[in-house]
């Protein structure tokens, strides 16, 4: 079987298909697409908690994983509405 590209939910996500009955096996790709879809139905809670002068929040591995949010990188926060947005520069 050869590896392949197949679009999941808009993200592309590899995997390989079989010849014979077309059954896809996805690639460790597909976690981050099942991030993205329960975050949109379930919003995660994450707590607030003290770190010297700071309130610091984590974020989960699996967001992490499915963001390709790397230790050190800078991410950017802003308003829109009433809701509190954390973005990649990639995404303005
Ligand atoms: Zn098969």
């Amino acid at each position: 079987m050869k590896p392949k590209t197949f679009l999941v939910d808009n993200t592309s996500v590899r995997g390989w298909q079989c010849t014979k009955c077309k059954n896809i096996d996805y690639s460790d790709d597909i976690e981050k697409v099942l991030t993205m879809k329960k975050l949109k139905k379930h919003p995660m809670t994450i707590k607030v908690r003290e770190l010297g002068d700071s309130e610091v929040i984590a974020i989960p591995k699996e967001v992490q994983h499915a963001f390709a949010v790397k230790k050190g990188e800078r991410l950017f926060m802003y308003v829109e509405g009433k809701k509190l947005i954390v973005t990649k520069k990639s995404e303005f």
